[in-house]
């Protein structure tokens, strides 16, 4: 989902993610009711983690399209899927925009980052996008340890950047299949190497990783991926070379890992190799509703695909979906425009500049 929701013209002026440079939103896609849409998709896979087959792809990208159809009435074909590595498509990410980017990562695997940042930049971004603290709260609290309420928005990103720590500390225990932890030295499951990969000149508007997306950040942290740990099943982003003006990428391993630790964020859901690729697939249609119609999160709205999963639930989730109950251009949240991807005019001149 739009880890980054950095919305409208207000936004924009105050400064989104805090650091005076110049935000400006990518402009709105013209797709009319029935048409055909072509992305163009990659896989891009760490041999070192469990991947879908073939099979499941197919599968996958075959639910994907049926949910579009039924919830936005527009018919979505896929090019067929290349292959590539994290490294290489990585190695697009223009390395100015990159150095700037990188002061944004939250450091939790030196135990160096600024735990106050974090709480400041929690609340900076639930700010900017409205939360109200008891609407928030009342999302979260769940899936939060008993204690006493919040009686700030302050207070809340407080408590939510301990849980998400403690939790992304238990990712960190999480064993790939040669026994190593799945989170190691690399930077693939950062979120801003992914979230920054549109800067560069990148062929695809749909990326399909195995990889483990976990992380923290001073900047774009929403409540949803912090109770999960820093976890991001995905995200709709600017990319320059997409008609769309974003792109998605996507983690298939929420779906395919049976850690102790995923099937707990799943409330105890675990999933046949086939139920697997059919839910991601159906959640797939949460993010190309993003990129086709810039929707919003109508959020604990439970019939719509807009609303996010709560922690990993995705079973729970797309039992109550209800194309007939959240229409396009019923709640605000489903405008077409509703939430445009934005992009730094700055990065993107260092992009282009050795
Ligand atoms: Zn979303």
């Amino acid at each position: 989902m739009l880890k980054h929701l950095c919305v409208a013209v207000a936004i924009l002026l105050a400064g989104c993610k805090g650091d005076g440079n110049v935000w400006r939103n990518a402009s709105v896609p013209v797709i009319q009711p029935g048409a055909t849409v072509q992305l163009r998709v990659v896989q891009a896979t760490n041999p070192r983690l469990a991947r879908m087959s073939p099979q499941q792809m197919r599968i996958l990208l075959a639910s994907a399209q049926k949910t579009v159809k039924e919830n936005f009435g527009v018919n979505v074909e896929f090019t067929q899927v290349d292959e590539t590595g994290i490294e290489r498509l990585f190695a697009l990410i223009p390395p100015r925009v990159l150095a700037e980017r990188k002061q944004s990562i939250y450091d939790f695997k030196s135990g160096i980052g600024d735990k106050q940042k974090l709480a400041a930049g929690i609340n900076a971004t639930l700010t900017e996008r409205g939360t109200k603290l008891e609407q928030g709260y009342g999302y979260a609290k769940p899936y939060l340890p008993e204690v006493p309420p919040p009686k700030t928005l302050m207070e809340f990103s407080e408590l939510l950047s301990r849980v998400m720590l403690e939790r992304l500390d238990n990712w960190r225990s999480v064993k790939a299949a040669d026994g190593a932890p799945v989170l190691d030295a690399s930077p693939y499951n950062e979120w801003i190497y992914w979230d920054t990969l549109g800067y560069g000149k990148l062929p695809y508007e749909l990326v399909i990783t195995n990889q483990l997306l976990a992380s923290a950040e001073y900047v774009d942290v929403d409540i949803h991926s912090a109770i999960r740990g820093g976890v991001s099943v995905g995200t709709t982003t600017y990319s320059r070379d997409s008609k769309f003006g974003a792109y998605i990428f996507w983690s298939t391993f929420p779906f395919l890992d049976n850690s102790e630790n995923t099937v707990q964020m799943r409330g105890g859901e675990t999933y046949s190799a086939e139920e697997a690729a059919q839910l991601s697939g159906t959640y797939l249609a949460h993010e190309i509703g993003h990129l086709l119609f810039q929707f919003g999160h109508p959020f604990g709205q439970k019939s719509c695909v807009m609303s996010p999963v709560r922690m990993l639930r995705f079973r729970a989730w797309s039992r109550q979906i209800d194309s007939a109950a959240c229409p396009i251009g019923s709640r605000p949240e489903m405008s077409v425009g509703a939430v445009p991807p934005i992009f730094n005019s700055n990065w993107l001149r260092m992009a282009g500049e050795p």
